[in-house]
């Protein structure tokens, strides 16, 4: 292709023209095209394709239907565990005293009446994860994540681009079977929930998005609102903690922001310390948690996400007393999980040091960047004192793949792993599940030689299963 016919297509790929940038310029100019975009730091009012697969990347069917099938217990199993004030404050004990941010979240949930405070109803968009395990074959959990999910929007469109892009490269006459690459709902499994959870409360007012000040990923949001609005009539405004503090307010325990009565808050912030840079953000934290607009999650729900929770439901008899008749399905996907508390502390500590390569040590956060592998995992261990913010997993092994990505314009093919992300849609009312959904998956693909694996962060690549 010469250089005309590229920026003819609108491709910005480096390089030389052979038949993979060809491709990756075909990725590209769909991601444009169709909004698979992150706001591009450098350029006021300027867009970056997110960085993609050029095509799908084998699964296995079989595991990717475990996954799936799991995810409503999952969500479940969560929420049940969000309201049960007793093993929420048992479990979390050890993080509160070592660990400040779990402490000033454990404070807005006192501090807003625990249990007796909260609003009668949960909405959830949660999204659990998994690595497939390659000794064994199953999907393993990596966690489940209860507050900011993220990339329904464009997990969505990037299965569309990648049935596309095999539709579009047959040769002529050739069939082409799309069945291997699943169609993905994400999109319309969170708006739909969202709205779901805004009829719930009464059809008042409206959804406030609460967001990141520096967010890259901000075309992922707005397919989420612009969806909500076109398909459900319904407006979201998008506030900073910071925003909600000086511009929020409680009337009658209704939220109000810039005159506009809030009956759902959603959060796509307020997950990570950075999100907290003053007391300030906190109050608005508190302010929300205090009214009665429904919250996507509750900070209970946002609590019951933590790692040291996952970890303590994987201890004998722990998740069957929840989820007594699922309980041996979600088992099946569980990793080693181990304390770092006490006596069964002082082992697991033993266990990891014989063999560090085999284990992840990881504190009480989210958002990708925080974990510790091998060698700081072994400093971390041999330091000592209290781990009590700590839990520790056994590492899963993925098996590589070759994946053709493109970043930024540039074309990359990289030995890769890949974690795959399955969605769901919760929606409680009282106490009944009114909605209970497998909510379509991402999967995210990353160089092997990376030990994380966060998109916005750079370490991977938005891909879509293949399933074989
Ligand atoms: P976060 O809340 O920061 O997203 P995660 O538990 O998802 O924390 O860990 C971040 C990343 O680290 C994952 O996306 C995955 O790439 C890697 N990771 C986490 N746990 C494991 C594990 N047990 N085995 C292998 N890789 C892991
Ligand atoms: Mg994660």
């Amino acid at each position: 292709m010469t250089r005309d016919a590229r920026a003819r297509a609108g491709g910005v790929v480096r390089g030389t023209m052979d038949a993979d940038a060809a491709l990756a310029m075909e990725a590209v100019a769909y991601c444009g095209a169709r909004g698979i975009v992150l706001e591009d730091r450098d350029r006021p009012g300027g867009f970056v394709h997110a960085p993609v697969s050029c095509g799908p990347t084998v699964f296995p069917r079989e595991a990717f239907a475990l996954a799936a099938e799991a995810s409503t217990a999952f969500a479940e199993l969560y929420d049940a565990v969000s309201r049960d004030d007793a093993f929420l404050r048992d479990a979390l004990r050890g993080a509160i005293k070592n660990d400040s941010f779990t402490a000033s979240l454990w404070g807005v949930y006192e501090r807003s009446g625990g249990q007796d405070g909260r609003v009668k109803a949960e909405v959830g968009v949660l999204r659990s994860d998994y690595m497939l395990d390659a000794p064994s074959g199953l999907p393993l959990q990596v966690e489940v994540n209860t507050v900011s999910t993220s990339f329904m929007g464009l997990a969505t469109k990037v299965s569309e681009m990648h049935r596309y892009l095999a539709l579009l490269s047959a040769k002529d006459g050739e069939e082409v079977d799309l069945s291997g690459i699943p169609e993905n709902n994400a999109l319309a499994s969170a708006g739909d929930v969202l709205a779901a959870g805004w009829r719930a409360m009464g059809k008042r007012g409206k959804i406030m998005m609460v967001v990141q000040a520096g967010e890259r990923n901000v075309f992922d949001q707005r397919h989420v609102s612009q969806y909500i609005f076109e398909k459900h009539g319904v407006h979201t405004v998008r506030a900073t903690l910071a925003e909600v503090n000086a511009e929020g307010e409680l009337r009658d325990g209704a939220l109000t922001f810039r005159g506009d009565e809030i009956s759902l808050v959603y959060f796509r912030a307020g997950y990570t310390p950075a999100d907290y840079p003053t007391d300030g953000e906190w109050a608005a934290r508190l302010m929300i948690e205090r009214s009665n607009a429904l919250k996507s999650p509750s900070v209970a729900m946002h609590l019951a996400g933590s790692k040291k929770i996952q970890q303590k439901l994987a201890e004998p008899g722990v998740l069957e007393k929840f989820m007594p008749d699922r309980a041996e399905l979600m088992r099946k996907v569980f990793a080693g999980l181990y304390s770092l508390d006490g006596d069964e502390g002082a082992e697991a500590v033993k266990l990891a040091l014989a063999n560090p390569a085999a284990y992840v040590l990881k504190p009480q956060r989210e958002g990708g960047g925080n974990n510790l592998y091998s060698d700081a995992l072994r400093a971390r261990l041999e330091k000592g004192g209290d781990l009590g913010e700590f839990i520790l997993m056994q590492r899963i092994l993925p098996p590589a793949h070759e994946t053709l990505t493109v970043r930024a314009g540039e074309v990359l093919k990289i030995e890769t792993l890949s974690e795959l992300g399955i969605y769901g849609s919760y929606l409680r009312v009282g106490n009944e599940i009114v909605i209970n959904k497998h909510g379509g998956h991402l999967l995210r693909t990353k160089a092997a030689s990376s030990d994380e694996g966060g998109v916005a962060a750079g370490y991977a690549v938005l891909d879509s299963p293949l399933l074989v």
